[in-house]
């Protein structure tokens, strides 16, 4: 259950353990009178008489009822608990349209906590998870989708991911959102018209007209859809696997493409005997690569069960990359996973390219023709690498759209969204093609306007915003 909007809310909104500085956030009809309870301007004046958006220091002391009983120790009436930088930001002017306080004291926990367990005597509550935000999406200073962009913008894992963040915040997909609606809701008032005045037989709009409207309509939300696979995988990042035989040099194209460390590289077959995973930017994707145990046949049972996760890995992945020792003839191991693999998610790779070859581009091709092309590259001496990145990101930005000009859809909540309305506006298509009953026609354009309404919040229910608002962090 949410608690009440008229409730004076605070928490803590850096995250926990020391740090030079900690950030408290109050916010409602009360903030200025609760904060005023433990923040006491060095200046003298009341908090009330600060100029919004303006920083003054401040000491933060317990509040008068509590002094004497923090943490069971015995304090003077006034104890000061820190030195504070103090901001007001009056409302509607604030993130959440509501009166804010921000305290920045010293980053320390116990410095936190007290004036959090001062703001709490003082007549705060805690903030629940999001309820700034949510608080800012009901004061109508965000809508839904900018709402959610700011959770992306904190969990943004690439350069690229934190563009789109941004632009969906500064409310680009809203807007874009928004225009197809209000064509939406206009194709449906000339439908709800000639409904409306059915019987005196008046023509509203010219069937080719309504065709061509929705047909407009249809495109700009196919675009949104098929936007939609990459935009996730902008934002949530992609699986690639790196699958091969032991020791064709799977350990060292991880650290290559990590440029650190993190995998163990030794010269012995069947090192690798889990599955090892690591966040990387290809290309402004963000990626998590899977290193794999190396797949041949083995008897070893804790092999084995390497061996299988591996599988699991690549049956999970986005793209898997099969990297194959061209310093070697073909194995039988190579072949069989060469064999077993689905060629659209694979990417052949031909390591050891420093070394005398045994085993060519132009040998693989011929094997593998399902395969695509063939990337030459060498792990430890660093080479083809580039050219690897680029493959990747081709085969995961299929369509293109991520480069061209237009906004992305990232969020699954979204995607699904933008389906429903695909789906709404493509029926109403078809019935009007057919000629079938305007009533018909009416019921698929409003499925599609209320969809397109969930993304912005037009159109909410208390379930989306819980959802939603749940994901965040407290103090945001
Ligand atoms: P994995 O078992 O597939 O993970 O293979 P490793 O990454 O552990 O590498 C096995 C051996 O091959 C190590 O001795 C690496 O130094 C060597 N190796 C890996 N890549 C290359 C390469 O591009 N060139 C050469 N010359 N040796 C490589």
């Amino acid at each position: 259950m949410h608690g009440a909007l008229d409730d004076t809310i605070c928490a803590i909104a850096t995250p926990p353990g020391e740090g030079g500085i900690g950030v408290i956030r109050v916010s409602g009809l009360h903030a200025l009178d609760v904060a005023a309870q433990v923040i006491l301007p060095r200046s003298g004046k009341l908090l009330h008489e600060l100029v919004s958006h303006k920083m003054t220091v401040a000491d933060v002391c317990a509040p008068a009822i509590t002094a004497g009983t923090v943490r069971g120790e015995q304090l003077p009436a006034r104890f000061v608990i820190d030195e504070a930088l103090v901001v007001v930001m009056k409302g509607p002017h604030s993130y959440t349209g509501e009166d804010v306080v921000e305290v920045q004291c010293h980053g320390g926990p116990v410095v936190l906590d007290q004036l959090c367990r001062g703001l709490l005597a003082a007549g705060a509550r805690l903030a629940e998870p999001g309820e700034f935000t949510r608080r800012a999406f009901l004061s109508g200073r965000l809508d839904l989708a900018q709402a959610e962009a700011v959770l992306e913008t904190i969990r943004a894992k690439t350069a690229r991911s934190l563009t789109i963040a941004q632009s969906q915040r500064r409310g680009e997909l809203s807007r874009e959102v928004e225009l197809i609606r209000s064509d939406v809701v206009t194709a449906l008032a000339h439908i709800e018209a000639a409904l409306d005045f059915g019987d005196e037989d008046i023509t509203f709009v010219e069937k080719s007209e309504l065709v061509g409207l929705l047909e407009a309509i249809g495109l700009k939300l196919q675009r949104l859809v098929e936007s939609g696979n990459e935009g996730r995988i902008l934002r949530e990042g992609a699986v690639v696997a790196i699958l091969g035989r032991p020791n064709v040099g799977k350990s060292s194209l991880l650290n290559a493409l990590l440029q650190s460390d993190r995998a163990i590289v030794t010269p012995i077959p069947g090192t690798t005997r889990d599955v090892l995973e690591e966040l990387v930017s290809i290309e402004g994707i963000p990626v998590r690569l899977v290193d794999t145990a190396g797949i041949r046949h083995t008897d070893d049972p804790v092999e084995a069960e390497g061996i299988r996760r591996s599988r699991l890995a690549w049956q999970d992945a986005d793209v898997a990359l099969i990297l194959l020792d061209g310093s070697e003839a073909l194995s039988d191991d190579d072949r069989s996973l060469l064999s077993s693999c689905e060629a659209a998610h694979v990417i052949l790779v031909l390591n050891k390219c420093d070394l005398p070859r045994q085993l060519s581009r132009a040998q693989l091709e011929a094997l593998s023709p399902g395969h695509g092309g063939v990337v030459d590259i060498s792990a430890t001496m660093r080479l083809g690498l580039d050219e690897l990145r680029g493959t990747i990101r081709t085969r995961l930005m299929t369509s293109g759209l991520e480069s061209r000009e237009g906004v992305l859809v990232t969020n699954l909540r979204h995607i699904d969204a933008c389906s429903r309305a695909l789906l709404g506006v493509r029926q109403a298509q078809q019935s009007v093609a057919d000629d079938r009953a305007g009533e018909l026609i009416a019921v698929d354009l409003r499925i599609a306007a209320d969809a397109l309404g969930e993304i912005t919040g037009v159109i909410t229910t208390d379930d989306i915003l819980e959802r939603i608002f749940s994901e965040f962090c407290i103090g945001k």
